[in-house]
């Protein structure tokens, strides 16, 4: 065999493998992961989708993502150069056949070493909420959880995962100072005041759903996914004194 079809054929065997383990995983948009949504997102709420740019990721992918076509993506959000594409961008998706997808999108990182789990210690709320509460507060950049797990409460659904802001650009959380954990953790916070209400199992199953992401793809310890109370130095009972522990930490 010539040495040219050899080295053609070397470079179809890589391409397939990366292609086949592409498919294992979920979207892959030059090492960012993008997992199907099994819980409702946020960003595409049914019927009407839209999907925040993150980094990493390619109009061609986006459009696979929802299986839509490319001239389509970009006649709809009046795109005439698919390269300028910006980090944080919101894109309107026509006619998304699987308005779920893409779901939790994961970029590569070693950043991320903890994870931390907070209450809202509200009986209502939403990421947007929060938002508008940690902008009065002064976060200048808005909440400062990464995922919010919402409680079926300001028109979200129970159980459903919120991705915010600070998850999409990667930036340091503002959720616990303590431990340097603003900067190490992800910060998930779930709607509820758990010193006097239960976990609904939706939003359990979301949050061992998404705690399980996390700690696979960036490979953070058992003993590193702790609750706000844990860290040292952090005075508060958050995520709540009913916050069932052993049942939660079974299910991961
Ligand atoms: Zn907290």
């Amino acid at each position: 065999m010539p040495k040219r079809t050899q080295f053609l054929y070397a470079v179809l065997l890589i391409l397939s493998v990366l292609f086949l383990t592409s498919c294992a995983t979920g979207t892959r948009n030059r090492g960012t992961v993008c997992y199907p949504g099994d819980m409702p997102i946020i960003y595409q709420p049914a019927g009407a989708a839209s999907h925040i740019v993150l980094h990493g990721e390619t109009l061609y992918r986006i459009s696979k993502a929802y299986n839509v076509d490319v001239k389509d993506l970009m006649k709809a959000n009046g795109i005439s150069d698919p390269t300028q594409l910006a980090v944080g961008q919101t894109l309107k998706i026509p006619q998304a056949v699987s308005p779920r997808m893409p779901g939790i999108c994961l970029a590569p990182s070693t950043k991320w070493r903890y994870i931390i789990i907070h209450h809202s210690a509200t009986d209502i709320g939403s990421a947007s909420g929060f938002n508008k509460a940690h902008l009065r507060r002064g976060f200048s950049r808005g909440i400062g959880y990464h995922f919010v797990i919402d409680n079926g409460t300001e028109g979200r659904s129970d159980g459903q995962i919120e991705v915010t802001r600070r998850w999409t650009f990667q930036r340091d959380g503002a959720h616990c100072k303590a431990g340097g954990m603003n900067h190490d953790g992800i910060g998930i916070c779930l709607v509820g005041n758990f010193d006097r209400d239960h976990v609904s199992e939706a939003q359990m199953k979301s949050l061992v759903y998404l705690v399980k992401l996390l700690s696979e793809h960036y490979n953070i310890s058992p003993e590193h996914i702790m609750g706000h109370s844990m860290v040292s130095g952090a005075r508060t009972h958050c995520p709540g004194r009913k916050f069932p522990w052993g049942d939660f930490r079974s299910r991961l």
